[in-house]
């Protein structure tokens, strides 16, 4: 077999060799191009010396792009148990380097990580709740200093989405209220194996350390639900699932009543939160 960089086979040989079909269910879309798995990698900066938190290693295309590109160590949480002897064979080949979890991500427990980045082609299917878990963690600022995450691309622009446009959602106003995202890099289909039905996008988040003005992200979350759950609605009607007296409430942040979810800037949701616990 000939070999990589890394002196260890091609995607594509190890993927065939050990029979790995692509399963829908587990959100199974593989990157087999390390120039492109290399690229990702450095997205959120230089990897030396760093701890990267990998989520779904797979076979492996990014593991290795993020050693390859210098990470002291990645923590690799992989559900899919058939991927647990490829990742062994990477782990040979960095001693000491690579350490598999075998797990839900959503499980993960992350008490005792700091100071770490986490670089992430994410199954689709848990893409969004791991994001807003990771966005509302506590203490913060948070166990991560920078992430970079791949999403369908319809998601990575829900999240970067500023307000008055038909995007914008909770999603942007929870990843807009503690970090900075930014779509870095929108990937064709062509470039996963099965390609996927969509385009891709990697998203990164630079924490806000400290928010100018903070408030409880849980009392966030509710808010937005409330109010873009019924996104036509003005705030005075979508806001009666969360406040029983909404029109006080607005009158309080400055708000016209009458306005709609989308016409809210972060902080005036902020605003809103605010005063709700008050
Ligand atoms: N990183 C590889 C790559 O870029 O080619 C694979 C990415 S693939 C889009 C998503 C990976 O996440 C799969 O390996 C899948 O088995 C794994 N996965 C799916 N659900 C998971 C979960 N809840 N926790 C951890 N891994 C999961």
């Amino acid at each position: 077999m000939a070999t990589l960089p890394d002196n260890l086979p091609p995607l594509r040989d190890i993927i065939k060799f050990h029979d790995l079909s692509a399963k829908k269910k587990l959100g199974q879309n593989f990157l087999l191009d390390l120039n492109l798995t290399r690229r990702i990698a450095s997205l959120s900066g230089s990897l030396e010396g760093q701890t990267v938190l990998e989520i779904g290693p797979g076979p492996g295309g990014l593991t290795r792009a993020l050693l390859l590109e210098g990470a002291d160590k990645v923590i690799a949480v992989e559900k899919d148990p058939r991927c647990l002897p490829i990742l062994a064979e990477i782990a040979a080949a960095y001693p000491g380097r690579l350490e598999v979890i075998e797990g839900d991500a959503l499980e993960l427990d992350v008490s005792n990580f700091s100071g770490l980045k986490i670089i992430a082609n994410l199954p689709y299917c848990v893409a969004t709740p791991l994001l807003v878990k990771w966005l509302k963690i506590s203490p913060w600022p948070p166990f991560y200093n920078a992430m970079s995450l791949m999403f369908q691309k319809e998601v990575a622009q829900r999240i970067v989405a500023p307000p008055g446009s038909k995007t914008y959602g909770r999603l942007s106003v929870l990843s807009q209220f503690r970090t900075v995202p930014d779509i870095a890099l929108i990937l064709p289909p062509e470039a996963f194996m099965p390609p996927p039905k969509v385009e891709s996008a990697v998203v990164t988040f630079r924490p806000i350390e400290k928010p100018a003005e903070d408030c409880n992200i849980g009392t966030l979350e509710k808010i937005t639900t409330a109010a873009f759950g019924q996104r036509r609605k003005m705030l005075r009607a979508s806001l009666k699932q969360v406040s029983a007296d909404p029109i006080a409430l607005l009158e309080a942040a400055g708000i016209p009543p009458t306005e709609r979810a989308e016409q809210i800037s972060v902080a005036g949701f902020v605003r809103l939160a605010q005063l709700m616990d008050q």
